[in-house]
């Protein structure tokens, strides 16, 4: 009977969540995934097979998944009725790692203890993460979990990357750049690997352009330097979040329009971004359709910072040879990978617009100095294979 890995990714109102058979070569193979999403509001579970067959459709009854716990008891129902052997592993998506998690850990009562120190530096996201761990761990201690982090991939960062220029003992409590979506740059950086090994070796940047968006500047494979810092509210742009943004209109939203820390931190993550530029929407789709000139005057500005970060990015490189766009936007967005190529002439992008059109993988034309690929990416993929790896070399699971 084939091993089967369940990979999670846990948030404030969903649960999403895909199957890994581990097959020939002990590779992981998706089977299915899906979600429990509108968790304690209108719970709806949806699943779909790895050919694009609907596995699952349904509202559930609220008090089937009015919390996290149950929704996850959900789940697990349901994979079992799916299901002929059970789970071999569970992979978790962890957002924060801290500044010792350096690779993905097995996860114990005590590195769970220390995976909840680090909730104050993600408050949003980190408890969500860590439910369905401390959940297995007291029903199903045997089953095997590992946690993954967002922030990991970027613990190779020198340290004029990691500081903010404020005293240190704000540093010696963990006040620093972390830089996310981590798993998602490993993915993209083994696939670059595999498509261009010549330019997998040499100085690229990564644009994730999906609902977060962030950068990340890859040397021989290795992250140097992201546009996401403390928080994943930092760098570009995106959906509802602002990006950079001076401190000072913080303090002043504080001041003078009488925010407190609860509002504020509504404000920065739901009403900013494209959705607050264009007072339109969050989503690109809708404002590439639009003939308002707000929706123009907010992508305007998301290709203005994607430019503005390569800049910053090459900088950190001292350099650059090629350019990978994934993610929502990044993977379906030909307009927009455009106009980035437009204001990135002068650093040597140039698009073959057909390739661009068609989605690449490469798209840069012949005789552009940067090479440009689009590669979709597949964070679950990653999450599944850190979990394969560390059953099968259990030991070298600690970090520092
Ligand atoms: P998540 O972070 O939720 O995984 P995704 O990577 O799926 O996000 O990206 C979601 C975003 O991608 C959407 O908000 C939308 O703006 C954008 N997107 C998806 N498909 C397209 C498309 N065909 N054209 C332009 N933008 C798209």
């Amino acid at each position: 009977m084939a091993e089967t890995i369940l990979v999670l990714n846990t948030g404030s109102s969903s649960i999403k969540f895909e199957l890994f058979e581990v097959g020939a070569g002990d590779l992981p193979t998706s089977r299915f995934a899906g979600q429990i999403e509108g968790i304690g509001v209108r719970p709806r579970l949806v699943a779909r097979a790895r050919s694009g067959e609907p596995l699952a459709d349904r509202v559930l009854p609220l008090e089937q998944a009015a919390d996290v716990e149950t929704a996850l008891s959900v789940v697990e129902a349901w994979l079992e009725t799916e299901l002929d052997a059970p789970l071999s592993a569970v992979g978790h998506r962890v957002v924060h790692g801290g500044p010792a998690f350096v690779a993905p850990v097995r996860v114990d009562e005590g590195v769970l203890a220390t995976l909840e120190t680090l909730v104050p530096l993600a408050p949003l996201h980190q408890p969500n993460n860590l439910a369905p761990i401390r959940d297995f761990l007291r029903r199903r201690p045997d089953l095997p979990q590992i946690a993954c982090f967002d922030t990991a991939f970027h613990r190779t960062h020198g340290e004029l990357a990691d500081r903010f220029a404020i005293p240190e003992v704000l540093w010696e409590e963990g006040i620093r750049r972390y830089g996310f979506h981590g798993l998602s740059y490993e993915y993209i950086a083994s696939r670059l690997a595999e498509l261009d090994p010549e330019l997998a070796r040499g100085r690229v940047i990564v644009a994730h352009l999906g609902s977060g968006c962030s950068m990340c500047a890859l040397r021989d494979g290795r992250s140097v330097e992201s546009t996401m810092g403390f928080t994943a509210l930092d760098g570009l742009p995106m959906g509802t979040r602002p990006g950079q943004l001076d401190a000072g209109v913080v303090l002043h939203l504080l001041r003078a329009k009488g925010m407190d820390a609860a509002s504020l931190e509504w404000f920065l993550y739901h009403e900013c971004g494209l959705k607050g530029l264009s007072g339109i929407s969050n989503d690109v789709r809708l404002l590439l359709a639009s003939s308002d000139p707000r929706a123009k005057l907010a992508l305007d500005f998301f290709v203005y910072k994607v430019a503005q970060m390569t800049g910053w990015l090459a900088a950190a490189l001292e350099g650059l040879d090629g350019f990978v766009f994934t993610a929502g936007i990044g993977e379906n967005a030909p307009t927009i990978r455009e106009a980035v190529a437009h204001r990135l002439a002068w650093l040597g992008m140039r698009l073959d617009p057909r390739a661009n059109a068609a989605g690449g993988p490469l798209i840069s034309a012949p005789g552009s100095r940067l090479r440009v690929w689009v590669i979709p990416t597949d964070e679950e993929l990653m999450i599944a294979r850190h979990t394969l790896a560390l059953l099968r070399r259990p030991q070298t699971g600690a970090v520092a």
